[in-house]
């Protein structure tokens, strides 16, 4: 989680006194195009849709690919619920694939949940942790299928030197209050496809009929909904961005450490990760469920087993699993050939891995000292720290 402070409050104050909140309408570049353009030169990327939310960056993502009924999409077992609902918002059904130890989509997995409807691949970049993008891309082309990624829960993190999200044909990005950008509620798309960003601006704001945008002569209007971002966002997301690599250089500081330590447990071992060199994000695995839970219960504070955040576990995402839609003739399961069924045994190798892992805060806003400290606790198996607390 990012901190929101007095730099974030003058910016937006400075938005409030020009009297241009929206995101279009106003005279010249507003901070919105002015993110867009930082966001996607830091990113390397070749546009940047700024969004009212993660959600409404995936679902802007799957449509600008043209996606929809009668398409499976690839979602991982271990993400927020958002990721296997975009899919159904543009008549695509969700296929859950198994995570591996290293938290995201084992593409081992991949290949034995491929059937002829399969479009897409939606890999997640799960708790800053990073894909097997080279494998997932090599997936993808061998079998013809489109990479969305999300990236929501590792905005700015690396793999072998690119950015996540830029990766694959199109990414969003959540930045919402729990995420490495904080605007309370946001997101981005980005893409180096011209036509895909074209798609997407046109569904984020119903169709963009009225916007003149002058590089969209090509793509014929279609109708959309509405996920523009505000000034308000635009103004907050201007300052977080410029605080992003030092917030992420500081996580990878006290990975090291921290690892470098937790190495000698006897009691577990360290998460692999598919780019240890530039890890952002720490998890430790255990032989049995009874041991994490006994360390999660210990260390309580920055510390907690993967399978407890139940609001990340498939089995838990319950409007999905029993194919509820808003109203029964817009419900994308009955448009696709072959049904999908969801049991709550489907991925049960993912569950034995969030049973056995406990994730640990990388407290980059406390110092490296108390960091490595707590991780000589954690490692010595003494109990937990108790003069000290710190926050998530
Ligand atoms: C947060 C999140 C989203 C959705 O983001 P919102 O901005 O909350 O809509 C999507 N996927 C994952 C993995 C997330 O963590």
């Amino acid at each position: 989680m990012a901190r929101v402070g007095l730099r974030e409050w003058l910016a937006v104050g400075r938005v409030i006194a020009t009297g241009h909140l929206a995101r279009y309408g106003g005279v010249g570049d507003g901070p919105l195009t002015r993110f867009e353009a930082a966001y996607s030169q830091k990113f390397g990327v070749k546009h940047t849709l700024a969004t009212s939310s993660g959600t409404g960056a995936l679902i802007s993502a799957l449509a600008a690919a043209g996606i929809g009924p009668g398409d499976e999409v690839l979602v991982p077992a271990y993400t927020w619920i958002a990721t296997a609902a975009a899919p159904l918002a543009v008549g695509a059904v969700p296929v859950l694939v198994d995570i591996d130890e290293t938290l995201t989509m084992d593409p081992a997995d991949i290949l034995r949940k491929i059937t002829p409807r399969t479009r897409a691949i939606l890999p997640v970049h799960m708790a800053n942790m990073v894909c097997d993008m080279d494998r997932i891309m090599e997936i993808a082309r061998e079998h013809g299928l489109l990479v969305i990624e999300d990236a929501c829960q590792a905005v700015g993190v690396s793999y072998k030197g690119r950015r996540v999200g830029t990766i694959g044909d199109v990414g969003a990005y959540s930045f919402n209050q729990f995420k490495n950008i904080n605007v309370g509620e946001g997101g981005a798309v980005v893409t180096n496809d011209d036509r895909y960003y074209a798609r997407a601006r046109m569904y984020h704001d119903v169709g963009a009929i009225f916007r003149g945008h002058l590089d969209n002569e090509n793509e014929p209007h279609f109708f959309g909904v509405n996920y523009k971002a505000s000034q308000i966002q635009g103004a907050m997301l201007n300052v977080q961005l410029a605080k992003l690599d030092p917030m992420l250089a500081r996580m990878r500081a006290r990975y090291r450490v921290m690892t470098r330590i937790l190495e000698g447990s006897q009691t577990f071992r360290i998460g692999p990760h598919n780019d240890a060199g530039n890890a952002v994000g720490l998890h430790v695995i255990f032989d049995t469920a009874q041991e994490a839970a006994g360390f999660a219960a210990g260390h309580k504070r920055g510390v907690y087993r993967l399978y407890d955040s139940s609001r990340h576990v498939y089995t838990n995402w319950l409007p999905v699993l029993e194919q509820r839609a808003p109203h029964p003739r817009m419900n994308p399961f009955a448009w696709t050939s072959t049904r999908v069924e969801y049991t709550p045994d489907m991925c049960a190798r993912t569950l034995d891995i969030l049973q056995r892992t406990c994730r640990i805060s990388l407290g980059e806003n406390y110092p490296l000292p108390l960091m490595a400290f707590l991780a000589r606790r954690m490692a010595s198996g003494n109990g937990p720290a108790r003069q000290v607390s710190y926050a998530v």
